[in-house]
């Protein structure tokens, strides 16, 4: 049986039995932080790639009201009875739908993490390289596929895309957009999407729209300039990519990607150095460092959703491995 599908079964078992429940009280102490991403309408959701961690607009005022009734949601890393609310990357839609349902349900607060490179742009075709690789492997045509020497469109990105896109670090991305420009125009791809997807999608907040935001009480927060996973990048320009501009200082920060494959020791590092008041890994993690603190997506489904928030995987790892039965925690 592969680790996945014994992740799930003992997630869906921790679930049901109310072992999720127990371990969420006993980690009471620890302040949870939720993470999202773009929230879109209904009649604009796509199921691929590109969207794997978007959420809808139903779903996202259901999931809000949740939070707000169970727990309350709070900015404040001190406040740990309450959970808080992130964004990540600055797209428009974060600030236009899921601001719109944040400040309907009460004025509540987020932090957003906005990377440079979306920051004002008006522009999709000039969108993070990131997004364009994703658009594109989620959106062209099975011909221009089938040249990237893969059988079937979902191989095409954890295959041969992610590998690629993280070597080309010189170019942070540049280089994987203009190969597959050359097989398939980028902007034909934008031209075969909905217009207010697009913009909603791959256009960035402006300044005035974060004010906005911010005087809502939402923290504005830096995600580095390019999005690049930056354990890929030398020391020296891991730095310049996380020096935020002056208004986002002594704020949170959230690393791109936000796992071990996309941040190093130094990263961490540099997080602490540059004087953030806290570092936002993008997934669970066992240890409770200050720069690289454990969120949670809800975009996994609520099951496995519960078994990381609720600390239940860990816990289950730790009894593993005190029986003898896993090795590594
Ligand atoms: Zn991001």
């Amino acid at each position: 049986m592969s680790r996945r599908r014994i992740e799930k079964i003992l997630a869906v078992v921790s679930y049901f039995s109310g072992f999720d429940a127990v371990c969420r009280f006993l980690t009471r102490g620890r302040k949870r932080v939720i993470m999202y991403h773009n929230v879109l309408p209904e009649s604009l959701m796509r199921k691929d790639v590109a969207n794997s961690f978007t959420t809808s607009e139903a779903e996202f005022r259901r999931e809000i009201r949740y939070f707000k009734s169970k727990y309350g949601i709070s900015n404040d890393m001190n406040d740990v009875s309450r959970v808080a609310i992130s964004f990540d990357d600055g797209f428009k839609s974060q600030g236009e739908i899921a601001g719109r349902i944040m400040e309907s349900e009460g004025d509540l607060p987020a932090m957003i993490f906005c990377a440079g490179g979306v920051l004002d742009s008006t522009s999709p075709a000039n969108t993070l390289a990131v997004e364009r690789v994703l658009h594109w492997v989620s959106n062209a045509p099975d011909e221009a596929i089938a040249k990237l020497g893969v059988n079937t469109r979902e191989e095409a990105w954890p295959k041969v895309l992610w590998p690629r896109f993280r070597g080309d670090w010189r170019e942070k991305g540049e280089g994987v957009c203009r190969w597959l420009d050359g097989i398939y125009p980028f902007a034909k791809v934008i031209a075969s999407l909905p217009a207010e997807y697009v913009r909603l999608r791959l256009t960035g907040l402006t300044r005035e729209e974060l004010d906005a935001l911010r005087r809502k009480g939402w923290l504005v927060c830096w995600h580095t300039q390019s999005h690049f996973p930056l354990k890929m990048l030398p020391e020296e320009e891991q730095k310049r990519e996380m020096a935020p501009p002056d208004e986002m200082r002594g704020l949170p920060f959230a690393y791109p990607y936000g796992d071990a494959g996309c941040v190093g020791g130094e990263t961490i590092r540099l997080a602490q150095d540059l004087g953030f008041e806290v570092a936002f890994a993008s997934c669970p993690q066992k240890q409770d460092n200050p720069y690289f603190i454990s969120r949670y997506a809800t975009s996994e489904g609520r099951i496995m959703f519960h078994y990381h928030f609720s600390g239940a995987r860990f816990a289950i790892r730790r009894m593993l491995k005190a029986l003898g039965i896993v090795k590594v925690v």
